[in-house]
């Protein structure tokens, strides 16, 4: 790691632990670190930043923690001084930042998480140094956030209103805000007040998923009330090219059924992506089957992970029917490249979104007449964090033109490891490739199925500890497997490569074990 205290001559070692109570923490004047400029700061933090970026590809894309530095973070005391500006970014380089995750790495395919783009890194910077609160207000950052969120919006091909939506922490917030506001919808409907009564004494409320739906969709349920027994697990139907897809004829039943019985079906959370394949449900039979957009089941779209996808026109079509949802989740901080901490919720109902959430206390009274009102009259948060500035970066950066470009590498270096595993006689696909996620086994033939599940259940930690790629596993139609996710354009056949020679030797060994 470049050696950041060096930026700092003269810079000395501080952070002393407090020996005592309160009183020591005031230090005296003699210790106090000499003051560094605001920009010098600022100038050797990026500096380092771009070291660390320059350094990843010379590095394991992942290494265990020292269990001492481990220790040492876990258990770090509360400093009573504080420290110089050189130990703050040299700590900082040795201890953390030389422990990454490994997102970022090329050769990493862990999970959906994504490589910082640098532009929207750059911009994360000038967001924290302007700092405003996104709640509203008359400053760049509030007509800035809603038109990203329209440029979102135009990206997936979602109808837009100015104003109807929001960024978020992520597409689990995302998620919590949509259920939030169709839950207020049906009861609304039905003639009863969720924001005034709660929901003792309400009627009953059901919402329809797959099995492959992402576990953020029953948090919010759960969390809302509602009661996770009410979400319904749809069946899957197909397999085949498209993959294993929301079974529209039985998610019609389940609905038909509960409202026999008197229910209230109130939300369908579909998924334009899936974790685990990437699959997309058939949307617009889904909406069909709601009445949607504004019908009697409010269709939620979770586009996460996937729904940048249909900006690459090779699988476009297979994304028909999302603008027919009632409200749409993204995840900017996946394959948009934002860094960690954006999400957004898309709406068709500018307003529903409003009557669901809006609470406008005397002194948060909006005087600037702005009638879209406060970012904060739509969602959860107040204070809100300057997310728009990022992602604005990431999309004005690279224009549509770029961005389609960079999604569709991610799709090729996709196809190019699914041709691999078709080649190699000791791999099979779990599940056909839709989007950027390969989901594959390291199956060698005449290896018992028990032995193949028990090898593939345990392979993602032995590649990950091998250093040289990084992928995560999975269960998916109860077995075992590896799912390889790209969202690095900077992916290319070399890692793809990569990943497979590690994946057939880490398998080889562990099969070697069970023999
Ligand atoms: C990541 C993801 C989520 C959850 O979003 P967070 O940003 O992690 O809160 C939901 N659905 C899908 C398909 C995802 O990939």
């Amino acid at each position: 790691m470049p050696d950041a205290s060096s930026v700092f001559p003269g810079a000395s070692a501080g952070g002393a632990p407090c020996p005592g109570g309160p009183m020591s923490a005031r230090g005296t004047d003699g210790d106090a670190a000499p003051p560094v400029a605001t920009a010098d700061l600022l100038r050797a933090a990026a500096d380092l930043a771009a070291a660390h970026l320059a350094g990843l590809e010379g590095r394991p894309v992942w290494r265990p923690m020292p269990a001492a530095l481990r220790d040492a973070l876990l258990n770090a005391p509360l400093p009573c001084d504080g420290l110089a500006a050189g130990d703050l970014l040299d700590d900082a380089a040795r201890q953390v930042l030389a422990y990454p995750m490994g997102n970022g790495h090329p050769a990493f395919f862990g999970w959906v998480n994504a490589a910082p783009h640098p532009a929207a890194l750059a911009a994360g910077l000038l967001a924290g140094a302007s700092n405003p609160s996104s709640a509203g207000g008359d400053h760049a950052d509030v007509p800035l956030e809603r038109a990203v969120v329209r440029w979102l919006a135009e990206l997936v091909g979602f109808p837009h209103e100015t104003g109807a939506g929001l960024l978020t922490s992520g597409a689990s917030m995302a998620t919590i805000v949509a259920v939030g506001a169709a839950r207020h919808r049906a009861l609304e409907r039905a003639g009863w007040d969720v924001r005034g009564q709660g929901l003792a004494g309400a009627p009953r409320l059901t919402a329809y998923a797959t099995a492959e739906a992402h576990s953020c969709v029953r948090k919010a349920i759960e969390l809302l009330g509602i009661g996770g027994a009410a979400l319904r697990t749809v069946p899957e139907a197909g397999g085949g090219a498209q993959g294993a897809r929301m079974d529209v004829a039985a998610l019609s039943e389940l609905v038909e059924r509960d409202r026999r019985e008197g229910r209230v079906p109130f939300l369908v959370a579909a998924s334009a992506g899936t974790v685990n394949t990437g699959a997309i449900d058939p949307l617009a039979q889904i909406a069909a089957v709601c009445g949607a957009p504004g019908g009697a089941v409010w269709l939620h779209v979770d586009g996460a992970y996937g729904a940048f996808g249909v900006l690459d026109e090779r699988v476009a079509a297979r994304f028909a029917g999302l603008e027919r949802a009632d409200s749409l989740a993204l995840d900017p901080h996946k394959w948009l490249q934002v860094p960690i901490g954006v999400g957004a919720l898309l709406v068709a109902d500018r307003e529903g979104l409003r009557a669901a959430f809006s609470l406008v206390p005397p002194y948060l009274r909006d005087e600037s007449g702005d009638a879209l009102g406060w970012l904060s009259e739509y969602g959860i948060e107040q204070t809100r964090q300057f997310r728009s500035l990022p992602v604005w970066a990431s999309i004005a950066s690279r224009g549509r033109a770029g961005l389609a470009r960079d999604i569709a590498a991610c799709n090729d270096a996709a196809r190019m490891l699914e041709r691999l595993v078709r080649e190699a006689p000791d791999l099979e696909l779990a599940a056909a490739v839709q989007l950027s996620i390969v989901a594959f086994r390291y199956a060698p033939a005449g290896v018992a199925q028990q032995v193949v599940d028990r090898v593939n259940a345990a392979l993602p930690a032995a590649v990950q500890q091998r250093g040289a790629a990084f992928v995560t596993g999975s269960v998916y139609e109860g077995r075992p497997m590896l799912r390889a996710c790209v969202l690095n354009p900077a992916t290319r056949l070399e890692h793809v490569r990569l990943l497979v020679r590690e994946v057939r030797e880490a398998g080889a060994r562990l099969l070697e074990r069970e023999a």
